[in-house]
């Protein structure tokens, strides 16, 4: 399970006050493989998310079947290779990759107003061998604003596989944290 450090109401309040700025944007990241009624509900599901709940509260919420498209495809060695969704698998994916996501945009943003420069980066799972480039910035030191820049800026709003970004994948296991004085 995700061990965020500093998941309190301040830091609620700032992943809330960034995540309705990103809503705000016209054109704004939304999850490729919800359909339209899962885009429907996917903004307050979040805002929940991150107002009273958790990854699991998230993965519950969008499990429902109805909110998914049926299939994924994707492109490998050449070929397009058509997958079902399974919504259960696919809602836990999501929920940790999006709530992690606004976590660690969420926390940059409570130490910059806090007036820091620099944070940790950490592995937030323990039990999950790391396989992301992260894991060699493994307690490091980094700077609050490359955190902060770097939201989704290996895929949004166009794929960058060699930008800077903490979460650095779907199955990352990193978030950053204050450091210690
Ligand atoms: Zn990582």
């Amino acid at each position: 399970m995700m061990h965020f450090e500093e998941l309190d109401e301040d830091t609620r309040r700032w992943m809330l006050d960034e995540f309705d700025a990103e809503q705000n944007q016209t054109h704004h990241f939304e999850p490729t493989e919800l359909n339209s009624s899962g885009l429907a509900v996917f903004p307050d599901l979040m805002r929940q998310a991150i107002e009273r709940g958790s990854i699991a509260s998230l993965a519950a919420s969008l499990s429902d079947a109805s909110y998914w498209k049926p299939t994924r495809t994707y492109y490998r060695q050449g070929k397009h290779i058509t997958q079902r969704i399974d919504s259960i698998i696919a809602a836990q994916e999501l929920a940790h990759s999006e709530f992690t996501t606004w976590y660690t945009r969420g926390v940059a943003r409570k130490l910059m107003e806090e007036g820091m420069t620099r944070c940790q980066v950490y592995r937030a799972d323990p039990a999950v061998p790391p396989k992301c480039e992260c894991t060699s910035l493994e307690e490091n030191t980094v700077s609050l604003d490359e955190i902060y820049n770097g939201h989704r800026a290996k895929y949004f709003p166009v794929a960058n596989p060699e930008a800077f970004s903490i979460p650095s994948s779907p199955f990352c296991h990193h978030t950053i944290r204050r450091l210690k004085v």
